[in-house]
């Protein structure tokens, strides 16, 4: 990553000559700016085509996209930043971008703004200003702003703003793009002089002795005049650095500043400079943008709005989004995993056949119940999980998502969250790995503690399969989608049981305020929508091609050995019993496996496995669980269809209706559910909340509760 490049840390250096050193290189670093939905990630892909890499910011988990374009002998290394409305630190977004445009000190800064919402999205334009990057404006949407009769003049725009490159573009048709990359061009050749913004006399003088003051202070990497804006403004971040620094003097010297400005001003000077900069912008928009007075303020956006969050329909609705959601998941992936689960029973049986006799069976055993039936297990429910994951992409790109959030919030206040934390808890769905460091967006400790602590009860992608399995197994096809959402929200409930005990025990406190923006509604492109979901399924298939795959291998071993030599029942004792050759051989699988390492394992949870209707069979592949989800459903797989041949996945089916009963089925399901998050979400866990304390009472805590609600349930079900 670019973050880490050796032509990359020149950090100081950085008042106004920045930027000015670094022309010999022919690699330009461009980073794309912009608030949320304006378009940013289209125009990331139009620049950059398939050419991505995706990973995090250096120590800390907000997504970090790169891609890189050639144009004329120079490499073009573009980062799209993740979505803010401003640079202050109030979440970990801003400070990331902030940090970002700071340290990397990108060569040109592309910022992509929303044309039809021009005042709002401008903003951040004018902090980008402040920061003093090389700045090139996108006025993204032309489409939408010449729809709703907006004409804006991008000339004048550009020489209000110093004469920085403005361009119009359509991302999500690449409408523009080589105007842009002809404008980042353009701006590596010629920096323009950033405007200064007319704060007034008053503010601009106690900029000046603050910056004066800051010039014995190493404030690297943030220039000084815009660090001295931020300490006017009180931001946390920065006044800590200056401590830190050994600034204490400038610190009193801003309070002096400020209490003096506030007596002249009467209000506070975080207020007073946003003011100034909306004041700034709006004189812009009075020259340069005309729209029609008889803009129709009731748009489309705000007509659906009014039925989607309706007091009475809104969660209705949702409810129905949501299952026709998981329909999808469950319906049109399951033709699709029948054929991959063929595929894969022949490819496995093809190699049977044609392996020497005699030869190499340990490694036979190895490649076929070890490798193909462990990471073919996962593969098989690939297409649901890409449907799945399609849907979240549809909720989240047509802006409903954030409809969603707005109508949680009274339900997520009273279980003490924030709106927001809907936003982490339904990417737990995909993966809980993600939703966990999606809790950044949330801006108190305490929301983010608790609802990382409950993201594991929303089911992930990975426990899918498994409830596909045991639901096929156990319950009718009328069924089987009204089951899932059961499950599903068994787990909702329980999170939001969990949070209110978390909020009202160990992590009490202020709830914050709700402020979300509602963006307008878009009909997402299939494009945006195939990429937004390939991308998270990539991770999925990954998993198999690695972790699992490594994992699959260590359970293959730990089934298999030690070696079992003697059976109970041995060919005349079978012959006796007339048992077909068939039944001996799934006979003495079974043996084989009770005596092996996992079987013994499994044997000692025994006890605690009977209260569930369960045996050590489900109990081993439990133990797979905890390292990745998916692993439950690998190790049923080799358990139940150890000898070889085609359609495994029914014969796996068939071996679980025969061993355990439908109790006994709800019971594994509300188990994967609740208990014992998998390795990377006790990873994540620890990482994001700093210590060992939360990932381990999490673990034990949800582990206890799994194991004690599926005994309940099985026994009290028994009992009836
Ligand atoms: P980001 O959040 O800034 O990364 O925005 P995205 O690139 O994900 O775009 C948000 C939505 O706006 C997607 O559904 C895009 O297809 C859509 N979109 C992007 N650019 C345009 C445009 O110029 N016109 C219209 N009508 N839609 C656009
Ligand atoms: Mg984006």
């Amino acid at each position: 990553m670019t973050t880490n490049d050796p032509d990359r840390n020149e950090a100081g250096n950085l008042g106004t000559d920045r930027n000015q050193s670094k022309g010999e290189s022919n690699l330009v670093h461009v980073a794309l700016a912009g608030n949320p939905n304006s378009g940013k990630t289209s125009i990331f892909n139009n620049l950059t085509g398939a050419h991505q890499r995706v990973g995090n910011y250096p120590g800390v988990t907000v997504e970090q996209v790169q891609g890189e374009y050639a144009c004329e002998a120079k490499t073009y290394r573009v980062t799209d930043l993740p979505g803010t409305y401003s640079l202050s630190a109030m979440s970990a977004e801003e400070r990331v971008a902030r940090r970002h445009l700071a340290e990397q000190n990108p060569d040109v800064v592309v910022n992509v703004v929303d044309s039809t919402n021009l005042e709002r999205n401008l903003y951040l334009t004018v902090q980008l200003i402040e920061l003093g990057v090389n700045l090139v404006l996108v006025l993204n949407m032309d489409d939408e702003a010449t729809k709703q009769g907006i004409t804006i003049d991008s000339g004048l725009l550009s020489t209000l703003l110093g004469g920085i490159p403005v361009v119009r573009a359509q991302g999500h048709r690449g409408v523009g793009n080589d105007d842009i990359k002809e404008a980042i061009a353009d701006a590596v050749e010629t920096r323009r002089r950033n405007v200064t913004l007319p704060w007034g006399r008053d503010i601009d003088e106690a900029l000046k002795r603050i910056e004066d003051q800051l010039a014995a202070i190493d404030t690297t990497p943030f220039p000084k005049y815009w660090v001295a804006v931020k300490l006017l403004e009180k931001d946390v971040e920065i006044s800590h650095l200056i401590e830190q620094a050994g600034g204490q003097l400038v610190l009193s010297e801003v309070q002096d500043e400020a209490k003096r400005l506030r007596n002249i001003m009467g209000d506070s000077l975080v207020v007073i400079l946003a003011e100034r900069r909306y004041g700034f912008i709006a004189g812009m928009l009075r020259e340069a943008l005309k729209r029609p007075s008889t803009f129709d303020r009731v748009s489309l956006s705000d007509k659906i709005d009014q039925v989607v969050t309706n007091r009475f329909l809104g969660f209705p609705i949702f409810i129905t989004v949501l299952y026709v959601i998981f329909w999808l998941t469950f319906k049109a992936g399951e033709p699709l995993s029948n054929w991959l689960s063929d595929g894969i029973g022949w490819f496995a049986a093809g190699i049977e056949a044609i392996w020497p006799a005699h030869h190499g069976l340990l490694f036979r055993s190895l490649l076929v119940d070890g490798i193909i039936a462990g990471v073919g297990a996962v593969i098989v429910f690939l297409p649901s999980v890409v449907i799945l994951f399609m849907g979240l992409a549809f909720l989240e790109d047509t802006g409903y998502m954030a409809r969603a959030a707005f109508l949680m919030d009274t339900v997520m206040h009273r279980i003490g969250l924030h709106g927001k934390s809907f936003l982490p808890m339904m990417v737990g769905f995909g993966c809980n790995v993600p939703a966990v460091m999606a809790t950044r967006i949330l801006e108190n400790r305490r929301d983010r503690l608790v609802t990382m602590m409950v993201i594991p009860l929303f089911s992930c992608g990975a426990r899918l399969p498994a409830y596909i399995l045991i639901i096929s197994a156990f319950f009718g096809s009328g069924h089987k989608a009204l089951m899932l959402l059961g499950i599903y929200g068994i787990g909702v409930l329980l999170a939001g049981l969990l949070a209110r005990l978390l909020r009202s025990t160990i992590l009490s406190g202020e709830n914050t305020p709700f402020v979300m923006e509602l963006p307008p509604y878009r009909m997402p492109t299939s494009k945006a929508i195939v990429q937004h979901a390939t991308r998270r399924s990539w991770t999925y298939l990954r998993k198999a091609g690695t972790i699992i795959l490594a994992i699959s291998i260590l359970l293959w071993g730990l089934s298999t050995f030690p070696i079992k030599q003697k059976y109970t029942v041995d060919e005349q004792v079978a012959h006796g019993l007339q048992l077909s050759k068939a039944e001996l051989q799934t006979r003495r699988s079974a043996e084989r496996l009770e005596y092996s390492m996992s079987g013994r394992i499994g044997r000692a949870m025994n006890p605690a496995l009977h209260t569930m209707g369960l045996d050590w069979r489900v109990g081993t592949a439990f133990l797979g669980a905890f390292a990745a989800k998916e692993v439950f459903i690998t190790q049923m797989g080799i358990i139940f269809s150890a000898s070889s041949g085609a359609d495994r996945s029914k014969r796996l089916i068939a071996g679980i209706q025969h061993a355990y009963s439908p109790l006994a089925g709800l019971a594994i399901m509300l188990f994967l559910l609740i208990a014992s998050p998998c390795m990377a979400t006790f990873a994540a866990v620890k990482q994001e909340s700093g210590s060992w304390k939360w990932p381990i009472l999490q673990w034990t805590g949800l582990t206890l509760l799994g194991y004690l609600l599926a005994t309940v349930v099985y026994q009290l079900g028994s009992l009836l």
